[in-house]
């Protein structure tokens, strides 16, 4: 249900995307965990571009302006925007571990972004809102309450607790392609249900993650994940080849 048009949200995701970085400065390009997000950032998006032309989807990806930034947080959140602009906070680099670990979430969230399960959310909401889905005129009308529902949209944000997650068939989506471009940018797929399980693991604890709130997991998820991990290898061997 995608009633809202991509390059609106496009349009109106370059406003929040820099009003999000004027308040959480992107951390200098010479850390070394800002050159592994922009390296895994550049293989992962070379990747999304190849899979989306070889099935012939690549207008999924038209007007992108890839952009990848760490940002210092203790949140546990990553979240890409429709037009490619993602941001990985700093507190979810413990849990990912190391580059692989970091490949899988962002290969999610940009799984996410193109395969436009943020524009259904957006869709969704403005129209429970707001009864219609005119995105021009909920903007002008409400600004504020518009972008909040767009930054809920895209995970951005602190929010924990009384937001849609995505749906279950949303997250299966974004980990199966995840892993697809993680094994295409160069990246081993067995490692993404471990990633998954640590935060599951470490969800258990006083501090809910952020990352939880907007993408619920559960046994049965990892259990699906490693059912999918003999077909993602296959990117993975081909790429190594
Ligand atoms: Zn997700």
């Amino acid at each position: 249900m995608n009633l809202v048009s991509e390059s609106e949200l496009m349009k109106m995701s370059l406003t929040s995307y820099n009003e999000f970085l004027s308040e959480n400065p992107p951390m200098s390009d010479s850390a070394a965990n800002v050159q592994m997000v922009k390296r895994i950032g550049s293989k992962i998006s070379t990747a999304v571009e190849k899979f989306l032309g070889d099935h012939k989807m690549g207008d999924r990806v038209e007007g992108y302006n890839w952009e990848f930034n760490l940002v210092n947080s203790d949140q546990l959140n990553a979240w890409c925007m429709p037009g490619g602009k993602v941001v990985v906070y700093t507190g979810l680099l413990p849990v990912t571990k190391d580059e692989k670990g970091l490949a899988f979430v962002m290969g999610h969230e940009v799984a996410h972004a193109v395969a436009r399960h943020g524009n259904e959310r957006m869709s969704q909401n403005l129209l429970a809102q707001t009864g219609a889905v005119a995105l021009d005129a909920a903007l002008y009308d409400k600004p504020d309450e518009t972008r909040d529902l767009f930054n809920t949209a895209y995970g951005v944000g602190a929010q924990v607790g009384g937001i849609l997650p995505f749906s279950r068939l949303h997250e299966s989506e974004a980990d199966k392609l995840g892993m697809i471009f993680m094994a295409m940018a160069g990246y081993d797929p067995s490692e993404a249900p471990k990633v998954w399980q640590r935060m599951i693991d470490l969800n258990k604890g006083p501090k809910p993650l952020e990352i939880m709130s907007t993408h619920p997991s559960d046994d049965k998820r990892i259990a699906d994940i490693k059912a999918y991990v003999p077909h993602a290898i296959k990117y993975y061997r081909q790429e190594g080849e």
